[in-house]
């Protein structure tokens, strides 16, 4: 075990101007909503992808939803992308309380049984990826909400 165990994700450096740019997404769960026609995206757009609409605001996502598909992440994909030594993880896509898709994680799970399509979730944020200057990078994630 070398003094840093975890895997790099990215081996060239990071963006601070996209960092700040997608911070609301990663911290807040905050998508755009559509002044003409209330449609809501997460992550953000610029343009309504209903009614193409420029004027879209920023909107605060429902921070609890329920497990719409769930599926145990073991592709080696996922290994390429920087997941390497957590594999396998538990991957969800999470219906939000307003509506929203989310595919994210299920972290902090205790007992496996109580994983399963329809169970509550909750927003946390946990550490995400580890990039190249060895600074982590912290994201939503979600937990069961029981
Ligand atoms: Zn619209």
């Amino acid at each position: 075990m070398s003094m840093y165990p975890e895997q790099i994700h990215r081996m060239t450096t990071a963006s601070m101007l996209r960092e700040w740019r997608e911070h609301g997404g990663k911290y807040r769960l905050e998508g755009s909503q559509c002044e003409e026609c209330n449609e809501i995206f997460f992550p953000r757009r610029t343009v309504c992808g209903a009614c193409n609409s420029l004027s879209v605001k920023p909107y605060r996502c429902k921070r609890t939803g329920k497990i719409e598909v769930m599926a145990h992440a073991e592709n080696p994909v996922l290994a390429a992308m920087g997941y390497g030594e957590t594999v396998p993880r538990m991957m969800a896509m999470v219906r939000l309380d307003d509506g929203l898709v989310i595919a994210s994680e299920i972290v902090d799970v205790c007992d496996p049984q109580q994983l399963k399509v329809g169970a509550p979730v909750r927003m946390v944020i946990r550490k995400h990826v580890r990039e190249s200057n060895l600074a982590w990078q912290y994201a939503y994630k979600f937990v069961l909400d029981i």
